[in-house]
């Protein structure tokens, strides 16, 4: 392969070397299995197969045709859900076809604001969501920093909005789906639930599933659910032609056979019971990591967590989120900087960052390492101009990223 493409191989070695030797904390990441790697890897990314199983508008299906199959059907298992479409490219697009299922340019969407912690495609002025929609958003409660359904449902009534969209990139607590269903019911309003993050969890039974109260749930497949990149969509019966038909031919063409395949692959996984227990360990870590930082003092958003993320507020350390991102990226350890709700820097600076136990956990750290990496946390964040302090912490993350191998049978 090297001698095809020296100049891309080469790159690849050190994006694996970059894996290997640093802590990623970043909450939406993860490392895929071998059997997922292989299977995106594989021929399936030869094969057009514009349409569904059964009815495809390519010869040559037959065996897609199964792979695809497989995979609606652990996805329906997995969330005891009524349909499921797997073609979605990406939660982005997952969200959009749900959108154009139901709602024409101009609707209102009720959905949270972007510095709470919803997502882009939640409508945002710069995404497609907040050009085509009229978006109205609900915030975090100032005090709480929690969702106030009550809040919620006030500006429910008072906007009257065709879809509700819950669901979240940066908020560290449980999400009440049944109150959002009821809000929605009271106002008429479609419910999509958004649960890219929390997926794993979901399926864990570690946070409550957003199936059987919201319409539409849409997902990626990549982040605590441990599948290769991509989305997901499950809705009732009565949905499932429309999105099918705004998948394909609505808004894609040819689905990634090969991802699909990898969906399939993860959806097996996470039918294990290992997977329940890593779900389990990621929330442990999660809830250490975050006692161990706020015992040093770092402020934690909403003052703690239910999941595998948490947001830090820096403002007391007199960091920035880009400061600290940057800190911590020369000592190895890989956050991103986040907007705290109400954040008064922008986007391109903020005042947090979002840590997240996903990627650590698959690699086999426990309580006991969320320890030593907020205490390393800690001194970088303590010595971001020290230049001497820094190198010498990187050689240590570096010795001991390496010592919980991603692939250990490599
Ligand atoms: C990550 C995420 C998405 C989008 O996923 P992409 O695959 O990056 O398009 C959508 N919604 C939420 C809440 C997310 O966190």
């Amino acid at each position: 392969m090297f001698k095809v493409d020296p100049e891309i191989f080469k790159i690849l070695k050190k994006e694996i070397e970059r894996e290997k030797k640093t802590i990623n904390l970043i909450p939406s990441e993860n490392f895929v299995s071998k059997a997922v790697l292989k299977i995106v890897g594989s021929v399936f990314t030869n094969k057009y197969a514009e349409g569904y199983p059964g009815k495809r508008y390519y010869g040559g299906c037959e065996y897609v045709d199964m792979v695809e199959e497989i995979a609606r059907e652990r996805a329906c298992k997995l969330f005891n859900a009524e349909h499921a479409n797997v073609q979605p490219h990406s939660g982005s697009q997952a969200n959009m076809a749900v959108y154009f299922s139901t709602l024409k340019p101009g609707d209102k969407i009720l959905s949270m604001n972007l510095t709470s912690g919803g997502h882009l495609t939640h409508g945002a002025p710069v995404n497609f969501s907040g050009m085509l929609y009229n978006v109205v958003f609900y915030n975090v409660n100032r005090e709480t920093e929690m969702i106030d359904y009550e809040e919620v449902r006030e500006i429910a009534h008072k906007e009257r909005p065709k879809m509700i969209v819950c669901g979240s990139s940066a908020y560290s607590r449980i999400i009440d789906f049944s109150k959002f269903h009821q809000i929605a019911k009271e106002v008429n309003a479609y419910l999509c639930a958004d649960i890219a993050h929390i997926a794993g969890l979901v399926i864990a039974n570690l946070h409550p599933s957003p199936v059987g109260h919201a319409d539409f749930v849409t997902s990626t497949t990549h982040k605590t659910l441990r599948g290769p990149r991509g989305g997901l969509i499950l809705c009732k019966k009565e949905f499932s032609k429309k999105i099918d038909s705004t998948i394909f031919p609505g808004i894609q063409g040819g689905p990634l056979v090969h991802v699909i395949a990898g969906k399939a692959v993860a959806f097996k996984e996470a039918m294990k019971s290992s997977f329940i227990e890593y779900q389990k360990q990621i929330i442990k870590n999660s809830k250490k990591l975050c006692k161990e930082l706020s015992d040093r003092g770092y402020r934690i958003v909403s003052g703690g967590t239910d999941n595998h993320l948490m947001l830090i507020d820096l403002t007391e350390k007199k960091l920035t989120g880009l400061e600290a991102q940057e800190a911590l990226q020369k000592v190895g350890i890989i956050v991103n900087k986040n907007s705290i709700p109400f954040d008064t820097k922008p986007p391109s600076i903020t005042s947090g960052i979002r840590l997240g136990t996903p990627a650590v956990t698959t690699r086999g750290m426990k309580e006991k390492e969320m320890e030593i990496i907020a205490e390393w946390i800690d001194i970088a964040l303590s010595n971001t101009g020290n230049e001497k302090i820094l190198k010498e912490l990187s050689k240590k993350v570096r010795r001991f990223a390496i010592e919980f191998p991603i692939y250990p049978e490599d």
